[in-house]
């Protein structure tokens, strides 16, 4: 699928920010004056539908915001981008003059509210940002620019917002950022933004979280903030004043985006390049033991599994790992893997007489 590389201004940073809601005239003219000062503003976020788990709580000013967008499309010369959910929302906010939409997390799960959205856009030459699904699933969130793309639409970027999680945690949504790395590396076309509000939950995460997908090499970022967060009506916990707003940002590290070879980053890459190399080549040694191993479990008729010098394997190795300082939960990883595969082979050989991979 091929975007228009227009979107996210690449290698620079596309900056978004603005309150979680429209709540009144007021609120969304004084935010988007005091954001219109800062230096890291590209677009002015602003929900004017609100998508709540609970209807007794604010859902939105709906319609009625929309002149106030247009003022502050007007006034400070800011585009807006807002979250639309039907054909509805995208019809009424394109006759506001708004050309920049965000599919929410709980529509992005939905590929019949996508899909009718994006018949809706066809013909138009709005932009479009995805959110990753409340529950990560990599295929349906990469299946709804597809939508958009069978439509005509162009310019369209991802937004992560980290997922849904009901184990107790520090954050509001799991950073989980395994799922931002796969997306980058399968679906490279597609700019990625980082909405590090909604995976926090409260302000006083943000900034190291911004730091962080920073360097993964995100695209932009998308952050909720307002004029008087203490008087949000939605997702209070969770939004900057525009003056903190400005000094996280002042204070956050960008990493450099060219590649600078010959210096000393493509020395330590040489030097993990072998030790892949060589890490590959045990692997490869130790199945052929597993093999062996096999064998002779198949002639003397004894069980594949034998949990105690698993066991064994796995206490030795994690007691290695502490001496060495390596996190434990990473050897345990690996050395899961490993074992997993070797049953495997066994299995195979043992049952079936078949070697596998060979
Ligand atoms: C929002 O951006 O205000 C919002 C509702 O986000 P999400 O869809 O990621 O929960
Ligand atoms: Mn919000």
């Amino acid at each position: 699928m091929q975007l228009a590389p227009i979107f996210v201004p690449r290698p620079k940073t596309l900056f978004i920010a603005g309150p979680c809601s429209a709540e009144s005239e007021e609120q969304v003219l004084t935010t988007a004056r005091q954001l219109s000062q800062a230096k890291y503003i590209h677009l002015f976020r602003c929900g004017i539908w609100k998508p709540r788990s609970s209807p007794n709580t604010f859902e939105g000013i709906g319609e009625a915001a929309l002149p106030w967008l247009q003022k502050v499309q007007e006034i400070y010369h800011l585009p807006c981008c807002i979250e639309i959910a039907t054909p509805q929302h995208l019809e009424q906010a394109l006759k506001a003059g708004i050309t920049c939409f965000w599919i929410g997390a709980r529509t992005s799960v939905n590929p019949f509210d996508v899909q009718e959205i994006a018949q809706a856009a066809k013909g138009t030459d709005i932009s479009i940002l995805i959110k990753n699904p409340i529950a990560m699933d990599i295929n349906l969130w990469y299946g709804n620019f597809e939508r958009f793309h069978n439509a005509g639409i162009k310019k369209m970027a991802a937004v992560y917002r980290g997922g849904y999680s009901d184990k107790i945690q520090l954050y509001r949504n799991d950073p989980s950022w395994l799922h931002l790395i796969e997306f980058k590396q399968k679906y490279n076309n597609i700019p990625i933004i980082f909405d590090p509000s909604h995976i926090a939950g409260k302000t006083e995460l943000i900034p190291l979280l911004v730091q962080k997908a920073l360097y993964l090499d995100v695209d932009g970022l998308m952050i909720e903030t307002h004029c008087r967060p203490e008087l949000a009506l939605s997702d209070k916990q969770q939004q900057l004043s525009v003056c903190d707003y400005i000094s996280m940002m002042d204070n956050i590290i960008f990493p450099r985006q060219q590649d600078i070879t010959n210096n000393a980053l493509s020395q330590y890459r040489m030097a993990i390049d072998e030790i892949d190399n060589e890490l590959i080549a045990l692997i490869g040694k130790r199945i052929d033991i597993v093999k062996q191993i096999a064998l002779y479990k198949k002639e003397n008729h004894l069980p594949i599994l034998q949990i105690d010098r698993w066991q064994k394997v796995l206490d030795d190795s994690l007691k290695k790992a502490q001496q060495l300082n390596i996190d434990p939960h990473l050897i345990e990883t690996i050395f899961q893997s490993i074992h997993e595969s070797a049953i495997e082979t066994q299995q195979n050989m043992v049952i079936s007489n078949k070697e596998p991979h060979s």
